[in-house]
């Protein structure tokens, strides 16, 4: 963890700017790309240093589960990005929203989360916080009066995810940042479908945004990895529990992050504008029957998504004529898309919600959470879009 400094000279510098330059490393060396520190330990040039460093007395590296130059480099940019005041990173996505909660609630405290988060953090806080004395009440993104309903004297945490997967619902940070501050509690946002390209939560009120940095900060699938973002009394917890408890991010997948970060925009760019025009293509099929994507006007999170983000994200859903065996026939017509459940890679990916990501909740609570056996999810890559079209054409012939 680490401050983002105010004197530096990228004061004021844009996104672009930070992406590429933000929390630069540089050794005696003079290397121009940030280097892979895979070190695990750190010698000392004295006992008397030694003893020093320990003690906390003088600053400097000890040991990787504590600091490791390149896991600084990033979570530097990363804040920069986010525009806070510092950053921590962590094993993976799961490990941030892991870290946050464990750092920052206690035995007794009640949470709210939103119903339409990613399947593995509703288990986080549905089995595990549970088992330590916090509770959580699930309430779906868009019903404003249930939040507030659900406020507690005791509530310390509101948890959601917007836009959210797989149906582009798009929650108003600002809204619920107010009903957060009003009671107490505080604001986290895991902004992994938007990325600080497109949105930026803490300008909006919240107090951490979340990362699995494995998705679009990655941007090519290759490592696992996490984050999480905000003010520095926060972030302190947050790396104390991560010293004491071990799930630390590695050099080389912090490595593999900077990279990523260097292209950020232009993938998110780029990937938003892909998926806006797989999006309005899709609603002409006359094989399908509903478009999810908060880019189409038609779309009830359109107005507020177009405030909020600075653009609509790679990720859409689609619904076929029929139910489960017309979905599945579809996604098994496609031969170039693949079939898996991760998003944010350069690579398209199709997966059939109802039975993958969503398949643990029972049929009802899907129905609930609008998820028919007949959608599809696509996270739109960066191919040409026409070759992505001539594979979901594919998908079609095989319904006919
Ligand atoms: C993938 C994902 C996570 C979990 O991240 P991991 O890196 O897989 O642990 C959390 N939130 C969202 C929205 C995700 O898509």
């Amino acid at each position: 963890m680490t401050d983002s400094n105010s004197d530096n000279p990228l004061a004021g510098a844009g996104l672009d700017t930070l992406a590429v330059r933000a929390g630069i490393l540089r050794t005696a060396e003079g290397e121009h790309s940030e280097p892979v520190f895979l070190t695990s330990s750190y010698v000392f040039a004295s006992a008397e240093e030694a003893a020093a460093r320990f003690s906390g007395e003088s600053a400097g590296n000890v040991y990787s589960r504590y600091t490791n130059p390149t896991v600084r480099t990033f979570e530097q940019r990363i804040a920069a990005l986010e525009g806070a005041e510092a950053a921590v990173g962590t094993a993976s996505g799961m490990a941030a929203i892991l870290s946050t909660a464990m750092a920052l609630l206690k035995s007794g405290d009640h949470v709210i989360c939103s119903r339409d988060v990613f399947g593995t953090t509703t288990n986080l806080f549905a089995k595990y916080m549970a088992k330590f004395g916090v509770e959580t009440t699930f309430v779906a993104l868009l019903d404003t009066p249930g939040w507030e309903a659900a406020l507690r004297p005791n509530t310390a945490m509101l948890f959601l995810e917007t836009p959210s997967n797989p149906l582009c619902e798009v929650a108003d940070i600002g809204a619920l940042s107010k009903l957060a501050r009003a009671s107490g509690a505080l604001l986290v946002v895991d902004n992994c479908f938007c990325t600080p390209a497109l949105q930026l939560p803490l300008a909006h009120g919240a107090d951490i945004v979340i990362h699995s940095a494995t998705k679009y900060l990655d941007g090519q699938g290759r490592c696992v990895g996490g984050v999480v973002v905000g003010r520095q009394e926060h972030m302190q917890e947050v790396v104390t529990f991560l010293r004491t408890c071990g799930p630390t991010m590695s050099a080389f997948n912090a490595w593999v992050f900077l990279k990523g970060l260097e292209t950020l925009r232009l993938r998110m760019d780029a990937h938003s504008q892909s998926a806006l025009h797989v999006a309005q293509w899709l609603q002409q099929q006359p094989a399908v029957s509903r478009v999810y994507y908060a880019g189409l006007e038609g779309h009830p999170g359109h107005a507020l998504a177009a405030r909020q983000q600075r653009a609509f994200g790679g990720v859409l859903s689609f619904e076929v004529e029929g139910g489960r065996d017309e979905a599945w026939r579809f996604i098994n017509g496609t031969q170039v898309l693949s079939l898996t459940a991760n998003l944010g890679d350069a690579k398209t990916t199709i997966v059939h919600p109802a039975t993958t990501t969503h398949g643990r909740l029972t049929p009802e609570q899907r129905d609930a959470a609008g998820i028919t056996d007949n959608l599809i999810r696509i996270a739109v890559g960066l191919e040409d879009v026409a070759d992505i079209q001539t594979d979901l054409m594919r998908g079609f012939a095989a319904l006919a």
